[in-house]
Order: structure tokens, then C-alpha cells, then sequence
């Protein structure tokens, strides 16, 4: 079976890095949306919790409460909120200040420009005089940027905004109210971060994702993805392989099937242009559902390891490349540094 290893020491050097950046362990809530960004939920939330981090961010209640035993607080960013001393939820809509039980542990969204979730803020003193008059429990009060990774003003004026979001509430009476607005691009660049917690995910995993111009991170990429070999044959000059017959041998050579394939998540790319694995070795022909084939005889192999280089050559971005990869694949941890 095709696997994924999970470099213990990586993370936990990403972390000591991003804690530089927070100023405290405790101020690092680490998201773990998605499967843990495709790295595997469960093993990504023991190792953070090991460490010492108190704060995770999942997408949906079935993450939350897979882990919730593990941290202070998850925050759940899209689900029905449930009453839990441990679980808070993400609030993107006045109507549902109107429903919601008291109990539940409120984040109320703010819209201060993405115009993706949130309420606007024309809509902020409504919400908090709902929060009020029904003894709704506001935990927190959050937003989230739309450019903390473009070298543009357009950071600075969302942060500006959110700004007299928290003067507005503080005015408000509620005081022991939490602010956050971070996530990886921005806590990297900011200087003097003062607010309660950052959502920190990609830099997590290793990935520093601001360009050009500002200071680079020293981050490491966690997550490697290697396969199996299936099955070897010579292969004769004009045997072509795979699908399609897309590659074309030139000589005699040798050449093995990997266990790898589109159906476990890694993409089926371009036969014309082919992704070259770590180790240098380019993927012959079409990639199949469960296969893929490589000029090689070793047992296992690396496929990828930085997961950056390999969304470029698919034109996309490390988040895709990861979170594509199936929760079926097997992770393994790795405790020491090869
Ligand atoms: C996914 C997400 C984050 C983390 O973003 P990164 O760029 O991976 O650090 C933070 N906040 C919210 C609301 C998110 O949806």
C-alpha cells in the first residue's frame, strides 16, 4: 500500500517557528480542517496536543468531536452548533444569533471584506444587542483576510476594519470576548501580534505561502507521500505503457508499477508534461486509478515530499496537493530525522 509519512520533528520545529511569530504555545490554535489538511486528522491532533497546543479549528462536527478530548477548545467553522464546554462555533449570520441556544460557546464571523462568510457591519450592533438580550455566550469575535498572502495594502485595510470591529464590541461591555484574524500568511507577517489566538494551517504542515519580498520562513514540510511497487518488467525499444500507450520506451529499459494513483488522491496530471518524483525519476505515461509507472526497481519510492514543488508543476497550491490525498492511505509517523 501507498503511504504517508508524518516527520514528527518537522512539526514540531513548525511550530516552535510559528510560536516565535504568536509569542506564546497557547496562542497557536492549529487547524486541522479537512483531514488535517489531507495529512490525517487523529495524527496530526496527537502530536499538536503532545506538544502542548490547546486550540484546534475543524471544518464539521464529526472532526471536533473526534478530537475534542485532546484540546481546551475546537472551533468548528461550518456545522450545526451543539451545547459543549469544549467546542465553539464559527456564526456567520444575524438569523442565527435568533435561534441559536444560549449555551453554545459563540465565534461570531465578521465579514470585513472577503465577502465569503460573516455578517457585515451594518449588521454588528444588531448581533450584539442580540448576543445580549438572549444571554447568548460570546466567546469570540472573528474575521478572516482575503490577501494576507499578496504584497498589496489591501491586508492592511481588512486589519483596519477589524479593528473597530473589536473597539465596537469592547464599547459594547463585552470584555472577556476573544479576537482573532490570523491565519498562516498573516501571523507571518505581522509584527507585535496581539490578539487571543491565530488559525494557523498551512505553516503547520511546512508551507510558507507569502511571495516574494518578505522575510522567508524557516518552515518544513511534514508530509511525504511514497508508494509500493506492484510489479516489474523490461521493457523493449517502442513498448509503450499505460493508457493510451502515451510513453514510448526509446531503449531497452527497466521499469516498475507503483501502487499509487489518481484514486488515492494524487493527480492524474498531463502524460505530455510528467511530474518528476523527488528522487528525480519522471512518471511514464498516463497515470491510472490505482497505478503508476516509473524507469525504477526500487521497493519503495518517494513520490513526493515537497508538496510545493509538486502544486507548482500541477498549477495549483500546496493545500490542494495535500488535502487531495484519501483518508485510506496509511500514515506513519516518523520520530527521527532521516
Ligand atoms: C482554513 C482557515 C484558516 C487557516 O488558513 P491557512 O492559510 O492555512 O493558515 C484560518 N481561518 C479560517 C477561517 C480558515 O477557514
Amino acid at each position: 500500500m501507498a503511504y504517508i509519512e508524518l516527520c514528527k520533528e518537522n512539526f514540531y520545529h513548525n511550530l516552535d517557528q510559528l510560536i516565535l511569530k504568536a509569542g506564546a504555545k497557547h496562542k497557536l490554535a492549529v487547524v486541522l480542517k479537512d483531514n488535517a489538511y489531507g495529512h490525517g486528522l487523529e495524527e496530526m491532533a496527537q502530536m499538536a496536543a503532545e506538544y502542548g497546543i490547546k486550540e484546534a479549528v475543524v471544518a464539521d462536527n464529526d472532526e471536533a468531536l473526534r478530537i475534542r478530548e485532546l484540546f481546551t477548545n475546537v472551533l468548528v467553522l461550518g456545522d450545526t452548533p451543539r451545547i459543549d464546554k469544549r467546542l465553539s462555533y464559527a456564526i456567520s449570520e444575524l438569523e442565527s444569533l435568533r435561534h441559536i441556544a444560549p449555551e453554545v460557546k459563540v465565534e461570531l464571523k465578521v465579514d470585513t471584506g472577503m465577502h465569503r462568510n460573516g455578517i457585515s457591519l451594518q449588521e454588528l450592533d444588531e448581533a450584539l444587542t442580540l448576543v445580549k438580550n438572549r444571554g447568548i455566550q460570546l466567546f469570540g469575535v472573528m474575521t478572516h483576510y482575503r490577501s494576507a498572502d499578496e504584497l498589496t495594502s489591501e491586508f492592511f485595510w481588512q486589519k483596519k476594519t477589524f479593528a473597530s470591529v473589536k473597539s465596537r464590541v469592547r464599547q459594547a461591555g463585552f470584555d472577556q470576548t476573544r479576537f482573532h484574524s490570523c491565519n498562516s500568511a498573516a501571523l507571518l507577517r505581522s509584527v507585535g501580534f496581539d490578539e487571543t489566538i491565530a488559525r494557523v494551517g498551512i505553516a503547520i504542515y511546512g508551507f510558507d505561502t507569502l511571495p516574494e519580498g518578505f522575510e522567508k520562513s524557516d518552515l518544513r514540510p511534514v508530509l511525504s507521500l511514497w508508494a509500493r511497487r506492484a510489479s516489474r518488467r523490461t521493457l523493449r525499444p517502442g513498448q509503450r505503457v499505460g493508457y493510451g500507450g502515451e510513453f514510448t520506451a526509446p531503449k531497452t529499459m527497466k521499469v516498475s508499477t507503483y501502487d499509487l494513483g489518481y484514486g488515492d488522491g494524487w493527480p492524474r496530471g498531463d502524460a505530455h508534461n510528467p511530474y518528476v518524483t523527488e528522487e528525480g525519476c519522471r512518471i511514464l505515461g498516463r497515470v491510472s486509478m490505482d497505478y503508476l509507472s516509473l524507469e525504477e526497481e526500487k521497493e519503495t519510492v518517494c513520490i513526493m515530499r515537497d508538496a510545493a514543488r509538486a502544486a507548482r508543476h500541477f498549477g495549483t497550491i500546496p493545500y490542494e496537493m495535500t488535502t487531495a490525498l484519501q483518508p485510506t492511505l496509511l500514515r506513519r509517523i516518523r520520530k527521527e530525522k532521516k
